[in-house]
């Protein structure tokens, strides 16, 4: 076991050596250069038709000022506590779009006073102890890739400070059981490190969310994190068999729940702590149900006339008991930005490590062309090694490789797209088939609205990122001209308008979303950007008992003050 994970440190250290942006998705040396940006912000601006606004190079972080440390750590943990100016700069927001924003900006007005970075559990029991006794909140921080505002660090009300809890080090695959095909696993592990240790047992979790590359079990376990898997596995919670965790109950803190393929004792206890979004304790290690790797794939792209026949033969396939590993339907926008075409088009994919798909996905084809559908390159099929690689494979069968090049590559736009001078966001939900129609009308008009009023234009395009035999999980993107841009000026009057804007649409869109039957988040989770809405979908009974709960766990409200709850 040791020398496998050597040799996995050996193979991973090419990544982990690599620098994130202080304020972009992802690797610094990924963002779109220069040339590229201006590509991009030119079919931008021919889509909106608008002119293209003057760029602005990227953010230096030598100009970047941070306020002082109001606290410094507690001398129990200064061995592996940090104050360093770039990781509390990276510890200070997540990456939604506002996020990015007023890092471009930069405006780093609330950073963590320090960056705790433990070893191991005992040294997250000290942590979590000595910040209570010192009167210091804590964030739970996975890969800092939230959209909803769940790792910032705001100073709660009488707090002395507050500091992100950054799990990093707890990254390794510790166990495998071969014979019930599970796997223990360190919360800090990211999705490479994950599938990277795995393979070396023939495994592999197959949870692979668009922030894969960063993101990590912890934060997946806090967040109902969604993966690529369209039917069945479709939350990390499907893969969940047992999980621990680390909370601020003195003494004893600790949770560990039982290994079981299920279970009918009771309100389940994973249950109670899948979504916590880091306000109940720290994940340390969970086990989970792992699969061999597939090898075995069938896979079709089918395109529509129109999307009222697309939603019926995508509702027809995912009641149809095919449940296909992929099953993403794109509107007409979508395909175009995929580049699949100009018609709305159903991708579908069937995988499998132990037998053909090959009937599964005829049926599910010949569903969809019994709606109008067309399938121009015909169905594909591959036989092929269990892949043993990083993801790279994974997010869609072979027929959507354009498809998935674009999903991996979209939030490095998303960025490039904000240094020219656009707005560029996504949000989410799920609804039943019964709700979708009327749904998707009210969202699409009330955003277009909210974008040609604030923005002066707006694209807004959709996809089903999921679906399930009673609905669909919608998922939407816009792109808009930022309000207020100056280019490379001062960025301190486009921030507010800019922000006023961003809150018209957010508000629009979810409004609309809670009026027509759907959920605030299908897999963003809440943090503090949905909880007005998670408030007002969440029955009052249920909120009390979630603060009760609280009042048990964290009796001194030490973790994530603001987020799930006020
Ligand atoms: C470009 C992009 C694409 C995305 N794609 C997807 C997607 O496909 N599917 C999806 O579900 N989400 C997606 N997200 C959202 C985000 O990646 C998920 O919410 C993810 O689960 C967060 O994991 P993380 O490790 O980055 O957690 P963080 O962002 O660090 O934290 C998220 C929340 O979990 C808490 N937390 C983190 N670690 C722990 C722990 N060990 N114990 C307790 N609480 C903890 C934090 O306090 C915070 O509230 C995407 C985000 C971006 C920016």
């Amino acid at each position: 076991m040791r020398a496998d994970y050597m040799r996995y440190r050996a193979r991973m250290s090419s990544t982990t050596d690599r620098r994130r942006s202080f304020w972009a998705w992802g690797f610094e040396d990924q963002l779109p250069t220069q040339d590229a940006r201006q590509v991009l912000a030119q079919s931008a601006a021919a889509l909106l038709g608008v002119a293209a606004p003057e760029p602005c190079p990227p953010p230096d972080f030598a100009n970047l000022a941070l306020p002082p440390p109001r606290v410094a750590p507690p001398s129990a943990l200064v061995d592996y506590c940090t104050v360093d100016a770039r990781e509390r700069a990276l510890h200070t927001y997540g990456k939604s779009f506002l996020d990015q924003l007023r890092a471009f900006a930069l405006d780093f007005s609330s950073p963590p006073d320090f960056v705790i970075l433990p070893r191991d559990e005992a040294e997250v029991i000290a942590a979590l102890s000595a910040c209570a006794a010192s009167g210091i909140a804590v964030v739970p921080f996975g890969g800092g890739t939230s959209v909803v505002g769940g790792v910032e660090c705001p100073l709660p009300q009488g707090g002395r400070g507050i500091a992100s809890l950054d799990l990093r080090h707890l990254n390794r695959v510790l166990e495998v059981d071969p014979v019930s095909r599970s796997a223990r696993i360190q919360a800090g592990a990211s999705g490479p490190q994950i599938e990277a240790q795995l393979a070396s047992h023939g495994f592999s979790l197959r949870h692979y969310p668009q922030s894969f590359e960063f993101s990590t079990l912890g934060g997946w376990l806090a967040t109902h994190a969604g993966g690529h898997f369209a039917t069945v596995y479709t939350h990390i919670d499907d893969l969940v068999q047992a999980v621990r965790l680390v909370t601020p109950r003195e003494p004893n803190g600790i949770v560990q729940t039982r290994r079981l393929p299920a279970s009918g004792a009771g309100p389940l206890p994973e249950r109670l702590f899948l979504g916590c979004e880091g306000t109940l304790g720290v994940f340390t290690e969970a086990w989970l149900r792992v699969q061999k790797r597939p090898h075995l794939r069938s896979s079709a792209s089918v395109a529509f006339p129109d999307m009222p026949s697309a939603v019926a033969a995508t509702q027809g396939v995912a009641q149809s008991g095919l449940f296909p590993s992929n099953c993403r339907l794109l509107d007409s926008g979508e395909a175009m930005l995929a580049g699949a075409g100009t018609q709305p088009t159903l991708l579908l994919g069937f995988e499998s490590a132990e037998r053909p798909v090959r009937e599964r996905l005829e049926s599910a084809l010949s569903l969809a062309l019994s709606h109008g559908g067309s399938c121009p390159q015909g169905p594909q099929h591959r036989e092929g090694e269990p892949n043993r690689g990083s993801g790279s494979d994974a997010a869609s069968p072979p027929s959507s490789e354009a498809w998935r090049q674009a999903f991996l590559a979209a939030p490095y736009r998303q960025s490039a797209l904000l240094c020219s001078g656009f707005l560029a966001d996504t949000f989410e939900t799920a609804c039943t088939w019964q709700s979708f129609p009327a749904l998707s009308r009210a969202v699409r008009k009330a955003v277009r609205d909210a974008l040609v009023s604030h923005c002066g234009a707006g694209h807004l395009m959709m996809r089903f990122t999921h679906v399930y035999p009673d609905g669909p999980a919608p998922y939407f993107t816009y792109v808009a001209p930022l309000p207020g841009w100056s280019g490379p000026r001062d960025h301190a009057a486009m921030v507010p308008r800019a922000t006023a804007a961003w809150h018209a649409v957010k508000t629009a869109a979810s409004d609309a979303i809670l009026e027509h039957g759907g959920t605030i988040t299908h897999h963003h989770a809440v943090g503090r950007m949905h909880k007005p809405w998670y408030i007002r979908e969440s029955p009052p009974l249920v909120s009390a008992a979630l603060r009760a709960i609280k009042q048990t766990l964290d009796p001194h409200a030490l973790l994530n003050p603001g987020v799930l709850l006020d």
